[in-house]
């Protein structure tokens, strides 16, 4: 027998029409991730093989773990002598492999000429079992299940697999822009957007020198994470710093954060535009700061039209940090360098900010040729290359 990857996809079983679109991208997705290895991918509507070289299975199915649009990876045994005498060699032998006290038996037999139908095959198979194991038949809820599918090619034999990711495989959704920073939550809602099928840019403000380069360091870190679900992003870190300090020189201290984040979305709606991003995505939470206040939210999204993602937004800090331990950008998040939203803060930031208020006092400044300044510099950083040396 020898051994095989099977795939069952996740949330696009749901999918009628475009399912084949689906699958195809699932399968390029992992073409992508496992350019490294040498294998073979046979597909159809429900399901999917792939056959490595035996030794990097445990290699690949953890890449596979890590992919989303997959419900569950499965190592499936293949033999190609499809006869009933083969069929319970290799059943007893699979099973003799396995820790279990009961156990179930599904054929699944989408070759008609095979003889036997399924429903008798699982009697023959699970009394063969029953004869040289010391074991049960439960078929309401036993430990394992010996699936057996009968093709012309071969025979596939299947105990338990390991749940996938789900959600649906990357860039099946079209683009994001993930505004990053080096804080807990916006990882964890690019990595809940990523898994609704949208692929990241990534868009970091920094303030030079205010902030430090340990601090682009860690977004960068947490972009490279985020890249072992996402599929080729790209890090635009725009240079916030004149903006912020026109700000903070020139008008009310306590509309600071208001202010300096409608700035930031305007710059992010200009460059999701010229990057063919159709949504901006951020970590906002309703109610975790006082810039997240709903009406702080009102009086910033006022500057676009653009549709701006908050996957997080009704999510409890506890449970966004368990997300971020698992997703393993945690660590990183919590390591004490501040980005531009932190250098600045004011004692007393507005709770409900005054429209009128803002336009009053953002009208004493031309920021037009700094906004464009700001898109116009954007340094793109080439997540492959780069080795941190700062963390
Ligand atoms: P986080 O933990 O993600 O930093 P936060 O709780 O600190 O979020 P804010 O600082 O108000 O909250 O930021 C809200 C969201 O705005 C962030 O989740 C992120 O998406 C975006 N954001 C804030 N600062 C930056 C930055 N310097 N660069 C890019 N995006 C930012
Ligand atoms: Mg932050």
């Amino acid at each position: 027998m020898k051994k095989v990857i099977l795939i069952k996809y996740g949330e696009l079983t749901t999918k009628k029409d475009n399912r084949n679109f689906f699958i195809n991208k699932l399968k390029n997705n992992i073409f992508d991730k496992l350019s490294n290895y040498d294998f073979e991918i046979r597909d159809d509507y429900y399901r999917m093989f792939i056959f490595p070289n035996e030794d990097d299975i445990d290699g690949i199915v953890n890449i596979l773990k890590n992919i989303f649009g997959i419900h569950e990876i499965v190592i499936a045994y293949m033999d190609e002598e499809v006869t009933e005498d083969a069929i319970l060699k290799c059943s007893l032998d699979v099973m003799k492999s396995q820790k279990f006290k009961t156990f179930k038996v599904v054929t699944n037999r989408s070759d008609k000429k095979f003889p036997i139908k399924s429903m008798e095959m699982n009697n023959i198979v699970g009394g063969h079992i029953l004869k040289n194991i010391e074991c049960k038949v439960d078929v309401h809820n036993p430990d394992i299940y010996l699936n057996i599918e009968i093709r012309n090619e071969a025979v596939y034999y299947y105990t338990n697999g390991v749940k996938g990711l789900g959600g649906y495989p990357v860039s099946t959704l079209g683009r994001g822009l993930l505004m990053l920073s080096g804080g807990i939550d916006s990882p964890v809602a690019g990595y809940m957007t990523i898994k609704r099928g949208v692929e990241l840019y990534y868009l970091y403000f920094e303030s030079r020198p205010h902030t430090s380069i340990e601090a682009r360091n860690k977004v960068i870190e947490l972009a490279r994470k985020l890249e072992k679900y996402n599929s080729h992003g790209k890090l635009m870190v725009v240079n916030f710093t004149k903006i912020q300090e026109t700000i903070y020189k020139n008008l009310d201290t306590t509309y600071l954060i208001t202010i300096m984040r409608r700035m930031m979305y305007r710059i992010a709606e200009r460059v999701a535009k010229k990057n063919k991003c159709l949504a901006i995505i951020n970590g906002e939470s309703v109610g975790q700061v006082a810039s997240q206040t709903l009406s702080s939210m009102v009086a910033v999204n006022d500057v676009t039209n653009y549709p701006i993602l908050r996957p997080l937004c009704s999510f409890d800090k506890l449970d966004i940090i368990d997300i971020s331990k698992k997703i393993d950008t945690y660590d990183i998040s919590i390591l004490p360098y501040e980005d531009c939203c932190t250098v600045f803060v004011p004692k007393h930031p507005v709770i409900n900010p005054n429209l009128k208020f803002i336009y009053e006092e953002e009208s004493k400044i031309d920021f037009e040729p700094l906004l464009k300044e700001a898109v116009d510099t954007i340094e793109v950083v080439d997540l492959k290359e780069v080795k941190s040396e700062y963390l």
